[in-house]
């Protein structure tokens, strides 16, 4: 895949990226400490793992500036960067402007909370009681409102949280997206209310046996062709995808006992966001490019696997050979039965469980939420409330308690707000990706023979091989010729459900 010229010449550039490998080694130490504690450790150790996230945090804030001399000397010679080492500038000033404005202090506190908060969460969710999560979440209010102001910003408040996870996106961005999703979802759930994809499937009530589907599971990775030597597969509450490296990229799932589809796809979603990462190009390693472009980008390559690959026909008729294999109970359903089991279109209460249809109203009510909290216009208490008329207005269901309702992501107890709508940006990226790559490849063939590598091959050349040299919004219009435009998805929901 060393098609090019070496991507650094300049050598301010090459400097600072070599002062740059201290930054990646303390965040991919972060990345190991944030598994650990969610895979491994024992439930009191997260006061303790609070304070070594924190001074991990504030070693990286203390080192950053060490960059910033050098990083200085770029400002006369941007004419004469090629476009990675203007990537590598971009960065670092992005990093520069978080760390100077954002008080240790802060960052610590933040820190500490994450990892203790993370833990009041978890068991507040198991017993659906957010009373004990409230003060949590109050504090991170607090703490981001805070972050928001040392941070400065234009428009909405809400965007300097925005912008930490998709790079130059806003407010007004994320409202002509909703505004415009929103309705054409609503139309395309009212046509195929009488349809097969509202049908019942018995599958969903049925129970497995976990070590079975857990055999599954590994064989599933498998066939999507996940490196045994630089990948691994855990249990967690949430399921998540961690870099240490391009060569040690892990996953988590979660066994619940029934509905095997629940596990199934977010071992395909998570593998989605390994891939990315193992893709990366390994001439950019260790420099501050050789990184995801943003969360968006990230989403839309899980969504891509899970949804547009692992939700197709062709990729049924792949995998029955594994799921009949250990999963006894399946074998009385067809391979149509598994279609419309696995694209179950459903009212429901949670996130991670939606369908292709469902799944934006979610976000959009967490974004209208956290938009709240931001602009001072909620306390933490009343939260609970507005979130359930939410549900109702968007899904037309009320969650019966906290843990269906409010508690059901882990996102803030790790004080990520601005998080969500990047997961709806993902969506829309993931359709526009259909949009290109079935123009260039016989990509439902593909899947059905599991032949994966000219996918993965077109996601390298695109997005992967790229890492961070463009920010998300000029990687969108380059690789996939427009802006990120909600259409696409749109366009892709309607040929899978009305067609
Ligand atoms: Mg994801």
């Amino acid at each position: 895949m060393n098609d090019e010229d070496p991507p650094f010449s300049s050598q301010v550039i090459l400097e600072l990226n070599q002062k740059f490998k201290t930054q990646w080694a303390l965040g991919s130490a972060e990345s190991l400490l944030a598994w650990d504690l969610e895979v491994n450790m024992p439930p009191k150790g997260s006061a303790s793992r609070g304070v070594v996230l924190a001074e991990v945090s504030l070693l990286t804030q203390k080192q950053m500036s060490e960059i910033y001399p050098l990083l200085d000397k770029t400002d006369s010679k941007q004419g004469d960067l090629n476009d990675y080492e203007k990537g590598v500038v971009r960065i670092l000033k992005r990093k520069q402007k978080f760390f100077t404005k954002i008080p240790p202090y802060l960052l610590e506190r933040e820190r500490k909370l994450a990892a203790e908060a993370y833990v009041i969460w978890r068991d507040a969710r198991k017993r659906s009681d957010f009373k004990t999560f409230q003060p949590y979440l109050e504090k991170f209010i607090e703490l981001k409102r805070e972050e928001v102001d040392k941070l400065g910003y234009k428009g909405h408040p809400y965007n300097a949280l925005l912008d930490q996870f998709e790079e130059d996106f806003t407010v007004e961005d994320a409202d002509r997206m909703f505004a415009k999703l929103v309705p054409a979802l609503k139309t395309i759930l009212a046509k195929v209310q009488k349809s097969k994809y509202t049908v019942d499937s018995p599958l969903v009530e049925m129970s497995y046996d976990e070590d079975a589907l857990a055999k599954t599971n590994r064989q599933l990775v498998e066939v999507l062709g996940m490196p045994k030597d630089k990948f691994r597969m855990d249990i967690s509450a949430h399921p998540f995808e961690a870099p240490m490296s391009r060569e040690d990229v892990r996953i988590t799932t979660r066994y619940e006992g029934t509905d095997f589809r629940r596990s199934l796809f977010s071992v395909i979603h998570e593998s989605g966001h390994a891939i990315y990462e193992l893709q990366l190009n390994e001439r950019l390693q260790f420099s501050p490019i050789g990184v995801a472009v943003s969360n968006g980008f990230h989403e839309s390559q899980s969504r891509f696997w899970e949804n547009v690959v692992g939700r197709s026909r062709g990729f049924i008729r792949l995998i029955r050979p594994v799921l009949q294999g250990n999963l006894n109970f399946v074998a009385p359903f067809s391979d149509e039965d598994l279609y419309y089991y696995f694209n179950l279109v459903r009212l429901g209460m949670i996130r991670v469980d939606a369908d292709e249809l469902t799944y934006n109203f979610h976000t959009a009510l967490r974004y209208e939420l956290e938009k709240k909290m931001i602009g001072g216009e909620v306390s933490a208490s009343e939260l609970p409330e507005i979130w359930n008329d939410k549900m109702e207005e968007y899904l037309g269901v009320r969650p019966l308690n906290d843990s269906e309702g409010i508690l059901q992501d882990v996102h803030w107890s790790h004080g990520d707000i601005g998080y969500f709508p990047t997961y709806t940006v993902g969506n829309v990226i993931a359709g526009m990706i259909w949009h290109n790559i079935r123009k260039e490849l016989s990509f439902e063939e593909l899947i059905q023979s599991g032949d994966f590598n000219p996918v993965k091959k077109w996601l390298y050349v695109k997005i992967h091989k790229w890492g961070a040299t463009y920010s998300p919004k000029e990687l969108a219009e380059k690789s996939l010729g427009e802006p990120i435009n909600p259409d696409r998805l749109i366009e892709y929901l309607k040929w899978k459900y009305e067609s």
